[in-house]
């Protein structure tokens, strides 16, 4: 019953999508969902359900009202200065502090399937007409007054040369000279799903990240990583919630950028692969019933084959595991190996949802990459190591590996 349910729901959204939605809009309430969860239903026992009254959630569908994950999607990247905040330089240098690099690495996570689009119709500082000060923008700071009146200002200036029904998203690139430095305070944000932001063109700007600052921590690799924080504040519009805790990033480390979007390079979880629509149903494994079953399982970063092998626990909840190396957006991964975690629907962006099980508790990692949280860089399990859940009867062997980087492994339930 609870299986029905679940489709039920799906369709009942994908419904209300498609009677209320316009096409290729900031409003646009597309449901970002995984390809074929719906029609495959020996995958519905591994369906994260979401817990009631979570802003973000792993659980699935993702709600509508988020920014398409799949296809093209354009994005709206204005510069904006303040005259508190003068905009020095070109604001297209602004611009390629994070282009191509985001559009490359949104390529590169989803094998293709997601082709980011940054457009610049104006491509000079757009002056707001109040100074910085005035919107009271400091860290944690809500959509109202603030950054409503800010987007209110900046849909104003653009006037006729910006027609915001074109757009997925919005990336506001604040002048870096605007607000404190990010190595005291990031104030970088993203209001995503939200329908009663202000409306331009006819359409709310419901998803829209912005940026301040630079995130350059001095080990001069800012050329090359410091564009990271905007495909973490982007993941937001498409519904992913914060991995990191009041703590840091000591319950996933650097195994995704929705945890860790400083220093070295890194991609996503194969869950948020697979909840965003970028793996097939044929890559990921449901592992629900009693018994054993084998699977083989191939590096996240390499296109094609099977890539994720779900364990559930309960409706809401659920093991994960996955071969991470070092390859396309992973550059740190200092042990390959296969990572296990779990994820929780029931609990909310930046309490914890994910949690990575550390096979070497307390060795200080095997990474010396700055911004890297250390003690989880060797989480990873290898042959020979196994993971148990006495509570649940959950027995994960990891069997061997072979030459291509590809690991085979053993899921016993009681
Ligand atoms: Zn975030």
């Amino acid at each position: 019953m609870r299986r029905v349910a679940a489709l039920a729901a799906v369709t009942a959204l994908t419904l209300a999508v498609s009677t209320s939605a316009g096409t290729g809009h900031l409003s646009a309430p597309t449901t970002a969902g995984p390809v074929g969860l719906a029609r495959s239903s020996a995958l519905a026992p591994c369906t994260v359900h979401a817990g009631l009254d979570i802003q973000m959630t792993e659980g699935l569908p993702t709600p509508h009202g988020y920014a398409r994950s799949t296809g093209t999607l354009h994005a709206l990247t204005l510069m904006v200065d303040f005259s508190d905040a003068p905009g020095e330089g070109n604001a297209m240098d602004r611009f390629h502090e994070f282009f191509p690099q985001t559009e490359r690495w949104f390529r590169t996570a989803s094998y293709g399937r997601l082709r980011y689009q940054a457009l610049t119709p104006i491509s000079g500082w757009l002056r707001m007409p109040k100074p910085f000060k005035a919107y009271g923008i400091e860290r944690g700071a809500p959509f109202d007054p603030g950054y409503r009146e800010l987007v209110k200002d900046m849909v104003a200036a653009a006037g006729q040369k910006v027609d915001f029904r074109s757009y997925d998203i919005l990336n506001v690139l604040v002048t870096p000279n605007a607000g404190p430095s990010a190595l005291d305070t990031v104030l970088s944000v993203t209001f995503a799903g939200n329908g009663d932001a202000p409306v331009a063109d006819g359409v709310p700007v419901a998803n829209a990240s912005f940026i301040y600052s630079r995130q350059d921590d001095g080990s001069g690799s800012y050329a090359r990583t410091g564009y990271r924080v905007l495909p973490h504040e982007n993941s937001h519009t498409f519904g992913l919630p914060d991995l990191y805790t009041q703590e840091g990033g000591g319950a996933v480390g650097h195994w995704d950028i929705m945890s860790e979007d400083w220093g070295a390079d890194n991609d996503l979880l194969g869950w948020h692969k697979w909840k965003l629509g970028w793996l097939d149903g044929s890559q990921v494994a449901c592992a629900a019933t009693r018994g054993s079953s084998e699977y083989q399982l191939t590096p996240l970063y390499k296109p094609g084959g099977g890539k994720l092998v779900l364990v559930p626990v309960s409706a809401q909840s659920s093991y994960a595991l996955e071969v991470r190396a070092q390859g396309g957006n992973d550059e740190a991964v200092c042990r390959p190996g296969v990572l296990i975690y779990k994820v929780d629907g029931t609990i909310d962006t930046g309490r914890g949802p994910v949690t990575v099980y550390d096979s070497h508790r307390n060795s200080g990692g095997c990474t010396r990459s700055p911004n890297v949280q250390a003690e989880l860089s060797d989480a990873t399990f290898t042959p020979g190591e196994t993971f148990k859940d006495p509570g649940h009867g959950i027995t994960v062997e990891i069997l061997d590996t072979d030459a291509d980087g590809n690991y085979r492994v053993r899921v016993t339930r009681g």
